[in-house]
Formats: C-alpha cells, sequence, structure tokens
C-alpha cells in the first residue's frame, strides 16, 4: 500500500493533521505515539485523530491491575460532549460498556450495527456487569449507533480496549474500517506497554539504587571491624597471648558471617527488586529436620540461648518446601530472637492447621516484642523497628521481607504478633506434601 502524498505535520509539537488514506493516518498515530511515554496524553491525541477521521466519538480504555477497565482518553465530533463526558468520568469510576468488556473477555472485535438500550442491557446481562444509570447516560449522551470495540493485545495480554462509535446518519462501520482499527489497536498497544516497561525498568533501577544506599552501611561496619583486628594482629610491636588472638579471630569470623549473610539477602533481594524469582527446588520434608536445619545455620549465635523444642514436631506430615529456603527463614527468626531478645529463650513449636492442609511453625520468645506502631510494617522492605533503627544492633530491615517472600511463594503464609505474656511470635503455615493430603482421604 502507497503512503498518502498528503503532507504530515513533522513539528515534535503540533499534531498530526491525518490525510486522507489509511496509511497516512497510521503513520500521522505512530508520530503522536512516539511523542512521549506518557501513553494518556499520546492516547487522547490519538482519539483525536481517530475523531472524525475514522469515526464520531473514540473511547480508550485499560485494564487496570485489578482487571477493571479504565476510561483513560476519549474524543467526540462535538466538543461539548466531549468535555461533559471527561469531566463526569474524572468524577466517576464508570462509563464502561458491556461490548468493551465482552471484547476482553473474547479478545477479539466486538462490532455493533444497530446500538439500542435493550441490546445494551442484554449484552450486559451476558457479561454479568451491573449497567448503572450513569453508564447508560454516557452512552446516550454519545448518541452512537453503531460501534467497534477492539481489544488491545500486546504479548499475549489484553491492556485494555479501543471503542469507535457512528453516529445517527453516518454509515455503518465495515470490515475495511474493522481491518484498520485492529491496526490502530496493535499500535496504541504497543505504544502502552513500551510505556509501562520504561517505567518498571526505571522503577527496578530505583529500588536496586535504594537498597545499595540502605545498606552500605551494613556492609561497611564489618568490613573495617575485620580490617581493625587483623591490623591489631599483624602489629610487630605487640606479641598476643592465645586467648587474645582467639577472641579476635572469633569476632572476625562472626563479622565475616555477618557480612556473608548480608550479601546473600542483597542477592536476593535485587532479584526481586528486577522483578525476578527466587528459585526454589521442593520436595517433601519433615518440620523437624528442617528446623534443625535452621538452628544449625546459626548455631554460634544460638550457642548462648536455651531452646526449647516441641516434642510433637517430629510427629508431624512432611511439608513440600525447598529445604535449603524454608531453613534460611527459620534461620532468620531464630537469629532475630537472639538480637531483638538477648537472654530469652527461643521456644519452637509446631501443630497441624484444623483443614490439615497446613503445618505451622512457631518461633517465640520472652524479649521486649514488637512495638504496635512496628507490628503492620515488619515485613515491609528495608523496614526497622522504631527502636532497633537507631541502635547498635546490626541489620539492613531485609530478613523479614525475603523470608516473607520465600515463604508466600510456597503457597504460605507468614505472621508477626506478640504473645499475652511478653515477647514476640512468628508463625509460618508451611504447605503439607499434597502426597501425604492424597493417602489421608
Ligand atoms: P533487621 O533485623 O535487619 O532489622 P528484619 O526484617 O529481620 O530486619 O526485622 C525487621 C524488624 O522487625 C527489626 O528491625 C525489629 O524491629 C523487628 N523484629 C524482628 N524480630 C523481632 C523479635 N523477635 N522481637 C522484636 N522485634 C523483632
Amino acid at each position: 500500500m502507497a503512503i498518502s502524498a498528503s503532507p504530515i505535520a513533522s513539528d515534535e509539537c503540533s499534531p498530526c493533521v491525518p490525510p486522507d488514506g489509511s496509511a497516512g493516518f497510521l503513520v500521522c498515530v505512530g508520530q503522536e505515539l512516539a511523542k512521549s511515554l506518557d501513553y494518556k496524553t499520546t492516547l487522547q491525541s490519538v482519539a483525536r485523530l481517530a475523531v472524525p477521521f475514522l469515526a464520531d466519538a473514540c473511547f480508550v480504555q485499560i485494564v487496570e491491575p485489578d482487571g477493571q477497565l479504565r476510561l483513560i482518553a476519549n474524543a467526540h465530533v462535538d466538543d461539548a460532549k466531549e468535555r461533559l463526558l471527561r469531566e463526569a468520568i474524572g468524577r466517576r469510576r464508570a462509563g464502561v460498556s458491556p461490548m468493551a468488556v465482552r471484547a476482553v473477555r473474547r479478545r477479539e472485535p466486538v462490532l455493533v450495527h444497530r446500538l439500542s438500550e435493550s441490546l445494551l442491557n442484554a449484552l450486559a446481562q451476558e457479561e454479568r456487569m451491573a449497567l448503572d444509570p450513569w453508564t447508560l447516560d454516557a452512552i446516550h449522551e454519545a448518541r452512537s449507533e453503531s460501534s467497534v470495540n477492539v481489544p488491545m493485545i500486546v504479548r499475549s495480554q489484553v491492556v485494555g480496549v479501543l471503542s469507535l462509535a457512528r453516529l445517527e446518519g453516518s454509515p455503518p462501520f465495515g470490515s475495511k474500517d474493522v481491518r484498520l482499527i485492529k491496526q490502530l489497536a496493535r499500535q496504541c498497544a504497543q505504544a502502552i506497554d513500551n510505556a509501562r516497561l520504561y517505567r518498571e525498568a526505571r522503577e527496578a533501577a530505583r529500588a536496586r539504587d535504594e537498597l545499595l544506599a540502605a545498606t552500605s552501611h551494613e556492609l561497611r561496619t564489618p568490613l573495617s571491624e575485620i580490617k581493625g583486628f587483623v591490623s591489631t594482629l599483624l602489629r610487630s610491636d605487640v606479641t598476643w597471648d592465645e586467648a587474645t588472638r582467639s577472641d579476635f579471630l572469633q569476632e572476625i569470623e562472626r563479622d565475616a558471617d555477618r557480612l556473608d549473610a548480608l550479601i546473600s539477602d542483597l542477592l536476593d533481594m535485587s532479584q526481586l527488586a528486577s522483578g525476578g524469582q527466587l528459585r526454589f527446588d521442593r520436595s517433601p520434608r519433615s518440620p523437624a529436620v528442617l528446623v534443625c536445619g535452621g538452628l544449625d545455620r546459626v548455631r554460634l549465635r544460638v550457642a548462648r540461648s536455651a531452646v526449647d523444642i516441641d516434642s510433637t514436631l517430629g510427629k508431624l506430615p512432611l511439608v513440600y518446601v525447598d529445604p535449603n529456603r524454608i531453613e534460611q527463614v527459620i534461620a532468620n527468626l531464630v537469629e532475630n530472637a537472639t538480637k531483638y531478645a538477648p537472654g530469652s529463650p527461643i521456644y519452637i513449636r509446631a501443630g497441624l492447621a484444623e483443614d490439615g492442609s497446613t503445618v505451622d511453625l512457631v518461633i517465640e520468645d520472652d524479649g521486649p516484642g514488637i512495638a504496635s506502631q512496628d507490628i503492620e510494617h515488619i515485613f515491609d522492605r528495608l523496614y526497622r523497628g522504631r527502636a532497633t533503627a537507631g541502635s547498635k544492633t546490626p541489620g539492613s530491615g531485609l530478613g523479614l521481607t525475603i523470608a516473607r517472600t520465600i515463604v508466600e511463594a510456597h503457597g504460605g503464609r507468614i505472621r508477626a504478633e506478640n504473645r499475652p505474656a511478653g515477647g514476640a511470635r512468628f508463625v509460618i503455615s508451611l504447605p503439607v506434601d499434597p502426597s501425604v493430603r492424597r493417602s489421608d482421604r
């Protein structure tokens, strides 16, 4: 198809004037979409190009994360009506037609030749949506006669719907129009996708920077301590006795462990921040063995704490988990108990949920507990308790975020609460191995 010879505006700011031919129109649309990554603005320009070139009214709706459609751009041959619709839509989250809903569900264009109230109601019923009076008014207000609703699909995902309508007196849409509108919808979908990918990339970069900024201090402290102990041990003018040397070496080992744990957390978090998944290798595991594995990882830290393990732990069914990751979570909770409840015994209990679907592992301490203003935030990324943040207790505020990510990726849950008698309680619910559940039936 030859591109129309009609002049196309090249100025970055002035809107493109669509020529007669459909190819020229699409070139114009491409230029508008390329002007900015703010797709609400560019799609509004596209809606204006489509009216009156293709239709008397144009509506662009996007699929929100909750699956609902939201109108983000519209144009109408009658300026007053366009303004009225925009104002009304700005006030209320409505104006979604059953044709648009159907186009999203079926992932194919929905063409209506003669729109009537009875047809609208029938479609709304089929799509199981309530047609609120305001939406009906909006559709009447647009005075559309025939309409085409094309899903905007990119990378196999429906990102929105492009709806075009013609008013009484205009010819109904034909197959050539539908072909052109499908192409237009593809271009709009691509623009939405590009803008979203760009935003996600920027957010991931910002999250990584924030993570590094927040944790660089935590990295530097153990490193400078290691350097201090090594320099001291290397002094040629002092002879250290065996006990002092051993103390220094233990401090160095502790700091190195701290660094190692923090670097693992950072790697996990940077993977999550860039939208990646943590890798899991799941198999049926005994809760008792998982607890032993978790404690073993922090054996130096818990050496000075009394650990009270419920004897029923060994009688519980197997859970279906990645042992490496769940031991990491248990180790983190136990280590937190040693940090925030120093000197307190650590209680580890477990039980089977009433419906038999999960094993609940409970890790508790007798310490000060979690302050009420912190309790709903402690699983947030980089969040440290208010009393903790200013203290010398080392930490980065990443441990519980990673713990929650790991547990939830297993289909489980983790929660924190305070014990009535004082102290913190963490409960991890892990899914029972499906083969155990099947054999119980
Ligand atoms: P970090 O320990 O590095 O600060 P976490 O994500 O592991 O990060 O914990 C977040 C916050 O939760 C801690 O800063 C602390 O305030 C609180 N917290 C965690 N475990 C306990 C506990 N056993 N008792 C009291 N507070 C706790």
